[in-house]
């Protein structure tokens, strides 16, 4: 008899999910142990890695797994907390004279592969009973193992790359469905698995216990597709007129919380949506001849993402701003810790910027023109920090959190990478109506929400508060300097400084 260890890594859904459909409809496996593996130690509701948003909604996509695993296919998922090698080592314990199959979708970061080679070296051997399946192509539409080992593969490096591939992969690849995979319940006797025991089995109640409250995402498949019919299914405009250049950074009026942008992103990133399943829905909206285009396009959006997985699995050091071919080694110095965190607070003086990260330190997310505000103030704009520490904040506080396309996308924002903006196109980090940050100015709502100090500033002078008379800010009753805080840099001199500061480093190099 053969057990199916189905591991849940990056795939945390029951629809579309290739390894969970062949456990359960293949006649060589008798019997399925859903498995899900919490990688770190949770202490006071965060991680080493996850800051209280991300893990609380990482949390909640697991219960909801859960909760799916049960009431859908009648399965019950075990949930682990620690290394994953010594837990597979006790789980096979359970199982010493069974045959054991472990199933799980490839993952292509390093750190999941270097992860899953050392399971894979110790667990199955010549003299063991396990045996490993993987499915390529789970979290992204490309199958990165085959096009990275493609004759004539160049890393792409932009979207004209991107409809290079797509089309040499799928031919008219926007009018291309993609077949998904949803599994049927599993025959009765597969599901007869004992509870197993393990000192490593975390009780899902007893980590919600130390979380904190959801204030906007809530994380979970089932919020997925609700979301997916919300943004996508039954908004043929909305997805026929996408276009991402052009949308709101400061959220929807009604709701200084809800994205103008689909909001999908945390449940790709921890693949509660199936990629396929949301391109798919994407197409089926597509009406000829009105649809925006790659990379305006929501599939423009989605082939961007591919090409970080693309860059992220063939570019070494890719999370590195030295040895990386992708990143241009600028000399940023010494990190400032004051100014670091006070960009990390929402206390730098620039309202936006202030704002933005506050929305992200509350929610988790942040619209995609304010990642570009508040990343080009850190590095190459205002701030003069190198990349990594404004990555390693993203990565910590993000509920969208994603290696290869939190790295990309800094990479890109911080002027070192052959896809970035020409490094001297620095963004003011207090718009007017016209910006391409594309903020709302005239009631400057979100500015209000976020930065409550400000909620009685005239728009006027809203984004540049120090600039008011003293007069306005009496009876706006907050005192720049003593209610919030004055810029913490002058912004232009700032900028003229880190212009020439890139291109002294940038001739260094050559
Ligand atoms: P939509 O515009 O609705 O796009 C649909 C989907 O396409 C997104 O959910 C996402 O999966 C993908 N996508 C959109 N834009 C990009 C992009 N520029 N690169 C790659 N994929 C994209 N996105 C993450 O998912 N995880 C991250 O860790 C992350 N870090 C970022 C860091 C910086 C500095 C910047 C500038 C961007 C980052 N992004 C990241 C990309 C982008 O900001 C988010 O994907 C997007 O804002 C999510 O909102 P949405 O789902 O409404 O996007």
């Amino acid at each position: 008899m053969t057990v199916a260890i189905v591991w849940f890594r990056k795939s945390l859904r029951v629809h579309d999910n290739q390894a969970l459909s062949w456990a359960c409809s293949s006649d060589e496996i008798k019997s399925i142990l859903p498995v899900y593996i919490f990688g770190e130690e949770i202490r006071e509701g965060s991680t080493e890695k996850m800051g209280e948003q991300r893990l609380r909604f990482q949390y909640e996509c697991v219960e909801n797994l859960h909760y799916n695993l049960n009431s859908k296919l009648g399965l019950k998922l075990h949930v682990f907390s620690g290394d994953p090698l010594p837990i597979f080592e006790s789980i096979s314990e359970h199982f010493f004279e069974q045959d054991v199959c472990l199933v799980t979708e490839y993952c292509s970061d390093i750190s999941s592969r270097i992860q899953m080679d050392l399971i894979e070296n110790k667990l199955i051997t010549d003299d063991s009973k396990w045996s490993s399946k993987s499915f390529p192509a789970g979290h992204t539409i490309l199958d990165i193992e085959e096009i990275i080992n493609s004759p004539g593969y160049k890393p792409p490096n932009s979207m004209k790359d991107m409809i290079r591939i797509f089309t040499e992969e799928f031919g008219d690849f926007e009018n291309t469905l993609f077949s998904t995979n949803d599994p049927t319940p599993p025959l009765v006797e597969k599901q007869n698995i004992p509870l197993i025991e393990s000192p490593l089995l975390t009780s899902l109640s007893q980590i919600k216990s130390c979380l904190v409250t959801p204030t906007h995402f809530i994380g979970g498949e089932s919020q997925a597709l609700d979301r997916l019919e919300m943004k996508v299914t039954s908004q043929p405009d909305f997805v026929n007129k996408f276009n991402k250049p052009k949308s709101i950074s400061t959220n929807s009026v009604a709701n200084t919380s809800e994205p103008s942008t689909t909001g999908l992103s945390p449940y790709i990133s921890t693949g509660c949506l199936s990629i396929r399943r949301l391109w798919n829905a994407c197409i089926k909206q597509h009406q000829p001849n009105e649809m925006t285009k790659p990379p305006v396009s929501i599939l423009g959006q989605l082939m961007f993402r591919e090409m970080f997985y693309l860059l992220s699995r063939s570019v070494a050091n890719w999370d590195r701003d030295s040895d990386n071919s992708h990143c241009i080694e600028i000399d940023w110095g010494e990190v400032d810790d004051s100014h670091l965190s006070a960009w990390e607070l929402g206390q730098t003086g620039f309202p936006l910027i202030d704002a933005m990260m506050r929305q992200l330190d509350s929610t988790g997310w942040m619209h995609h023109l304010g990642r570009h505000a508040t990343s080009c103030f850190l590095t190459r704009g205002q701030l003069w920090q190198n990349w990594t520490h404004g990555r390693d904040i993203f990565e910590r506080k993000l509920i969208d959190s994603d290696w290869a396309i939190n790295n990309g996308n800094w990479l890109w924002l911080s002027g070192t990478a052959p896809f970035s903006m020409p490094y001297y196109r620095i963004y003011n980090p207090c718009p007017d109506s016209k910006s391409s940050l594309n903020v709302e100015t005239e009631n400057a709502d979100f500015i209000r929400h976020w930065v409550p100090e400000l909620s009685s500033f005239p728009s006027k002078y809203i984004f540049e508060p120090h600039l008011a008379p003293q007069s306005i800010q009496e009876s706006a009753g907050c005192l720049v300097g003593i209610d919030y805080p004055n810029p913490i840099v002058d912004r232009n001199e700032s900028r003229k400084k880190n212009l020439d500061l890139f291109k002294e480093s940038l001739a260094k190099l050559r």
